[in-house]
C-alpha cells in the first residue's frame, strides 16, 4: 500500500493542533487508578501507553500566565499531565506535581510555605536529608524548627509548648526513616487546624496503598517517588500532592528553582506505578514475617516495625493503616556484630535507598543519616548497631533463611 504523505503546502498550524487531550479520567478504586487514572483521552496516536514526549517546548496558544506556557521546566508536558493526574487520584487529592527528586519536593514545599523569621514543628527523627536541609539550609535562610514527640501531644515536650507566634507548619513522616515511628497522626491534623498550621506529611514509607493522609485531613503529601512509587531503583523523582491551590503555590516556586522532572523519568515512573499495589501487598507480607522472625532471634536486641503488636507505633498504625509497609530496622548487640551481619548476608544487597523490588540492607548511620552530627545520631538512636531493611519481592522463606544464616543460626 502506498504511504500517504501529506502535501507540505497543506500543513499549517491550526487551532486543532493546539487542542489538549483530556487527563481527567478517574476510576473508583486505587488498584484501577494505578493503571488508568489520567491516561490521555483520546489515546495519543492510538498508543496504549503514554509515549515519551521528548520535546522541551510546545506551540504557543493563548496562555494568559507564564505558568501556562508549555515547557518541560513548567511541568506541563503530556507525560507530566498523565502522571500528575494519576498521583492525585491515588492519594485522593485534587492535584499533584512531580519533581526532580524527593528532596526537591520537600525543600520546595518548605520554601513555598515559610519565609525568613517563620518556624515549623517537626517529628524528632526524619529522613537525614530532610533533617540536614532544615538544620543547615533552611536555618541559614531564617526558617527555624523545633522537634516534637510525635507520639505524645501532651507529654513532657508538649506540642503546645513548642508553638511560637511565628509557627506556620507541622512536618512529619507517616512511618519515620529509619526508626519506623508512627505518630499520633489524627492529633497532628487536629492540632494543625486548631493553630492554623500547614500540615505536611512525607508518605514515602507507607505509600498510598497502606495509608492516604489527605483522607485524614493533611494539607500536603510529599514523596520520594524514587522509592516505592517507582519501585525499580532506576530513577530519582519526587511528588507533592494536595489541593489545587496548595500544589499551585509549590509549582510556582518549583518553576523558579528549576527542580522539574524529565519526561523520560515521568514515563518510567508512570510504568512503575502500575504495579504499586501488587508490590506493596507482597512487601507488607514478607516484612511482617521477617519482623516476627527477627523479634524471636536471640542475636537481635530490638526490632522497629509498626506491624508488630509489641511496637509502640502499633497503637496508631493499627488504627489508620491497611498495611505496615516493607521497611523495618533492628539493633544488634554492637557495631562489630552489625558489620559481620552485613558481610554475611548473600541475598539482600548492601546499598543505600529503598523501596525497590530487590531487598536491601544498610546502616543508616553510614548512609541516609551520615549528614547528621554524630552526637545527634547517638541521641536519636541511629547508632552503628542499627540495620535498616528494605524488603523486596523475593521469596519470603529464602530471604528469612539468609537472614538466619547471617545472624548465626
Ligand atoms: N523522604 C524519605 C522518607 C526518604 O527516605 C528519602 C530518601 O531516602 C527522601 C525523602 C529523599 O528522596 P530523594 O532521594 O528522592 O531525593
Amino acid at each position: 500500500m502506498p504511504l500517504l504523505r501529506p502535501d507540505p503546502k497543506n500543513i499549517r498550524v491550526s487551532n486543532e493542533d493546539k487542542l489538549m487531550p483530556d487527563y481527567s479520567l478517574n476510576f473508583k478504586t486505587l488498584d484501577t487508578n494505578l493503571v488508568h487514572a489520567g491516561r490521555p483521552r483520546p489515546h495519543v496516536e492510538g498508543a496504549v501507553v503514554t509515549p515519551v514526549f521528548q520535546s522541551a517546548n510546545y506551540l504557543m496558544g493563548d496562555e494568559a500566565t507564564y505558568d501556562a506556557v508549555r515547557y518541560i521546566r513548567l511541568s506541563n508536558s503530556p507525560n507530566h499531565h498523565t502522571l500528575q493526574a494519576r498521583l492525585a487520584a491515588i492519594e485522593s487529592a485534587e492535584a499533584a506535581l512531580v519533581t526532580a527528586s524527593g528532596m526537591a519536593a520537600i525543600s520546595t514545599v518548605i520554601l513555598a510555605n515559610l519565609g525568613s523569621g517563620e518556624h515549623l514543628l517537626t517529628q524528632r527523627t526524619l529522613y537525614g536529608g530532610s533533617q540536614s536541609f532544615l538544620d543547615q539550609d533552611a536555618n541559614r535562610l531564617g526558617i527555624s524548627h523545633s522537634a516534637i514527640d510525635i507520639a505524645d501531644p501532651d507529654g513532657a515536650g508538649s506540642w503546645e509548648r513548642a508553638l511560637r507566634p511565628q509557627t506556620r507548619m507541622i512536618y512529619v513522616e507517616s512511618i519515620s526513616n529509619p526508626l519506623m515511628e508512627v505518630g499520633d497522626l489524627e492529633a497532628v491534623v487536629a492540632f494543625a487546624r486548631q493553630h492554623d498550621l500547614v500540615s505536611v506529611i512525607d508518605n514515602t514509607f507507607a505509600t498510598p496503598v497502606n495509608f492516604r493522609p489527605i483522607e485524614l485531613g493533611f494539607d500536603l503529601v510529599v514523596h520520594s517517588a524514587t522509592k516505592y512509587l517507582n519501585g525499580h531503583s532506576d530513577l530519582v523523582a519526587g511528588a507533592v500532592i494536595g489541593s489545587a491551590s496548595a500544589v499551585d503555590r509549590v509549582r510556582h516556586l518549583l518553576l523558579h528553582l528549576g527542580g522539574s522532572l524529565d519526561p523520560h523519568a515521568c514515563f518510567l515512573l508512570e510504568r512503575g506505578l502500575k504495579t504499586l499495589a501488587l508490590r506493596i501487598g507482597r512487601q507488607n507480607d514478607t516484612a511482617a514475617k521477617l519482623a516476627r522472625f527477627l523479634e524471636a532471634h536471640r542475636a537481635v536486641r530490638k526490632v522497629n516495625y509498626p506491624g508488630l503488636a509489641s511496637d509502640p507505633s502499633h497503637r496508631y498504625a493499627g488504627r489508620l493503616f491497611s498495611g505496615y509497609g516493607g521497611m523495618l530496622s533492628f539493633y544488634l548487640e554492637d557495631a562489630e556484630r552489625a558489620e559481620r551481619f552485613l558481610d554475611h548476608v548473600t541475598l539482600p544487597i548492601h546499598a543505600a535507598s529503598l523501596g525497590g523490588v530487590e531487598s536491601l540492607v544498610v546502616r543508616p548511620s553510614r548512609s541516609s543519616h551520615l549528614g547528621l552530627e554524630p552526637e545527634d545520631r547517638e541521641r536519636l538512636g541511629i547508632t552503628d548497631n542499627l540495620i535498616r531493611v528494605s524488603v523486596g519481592i523475593e521469596d519470603a522463606e529464602e530471604l528469612i533463611a539468609d537472614f538466619g544464616q547471617a545472624l548465626g543460626g
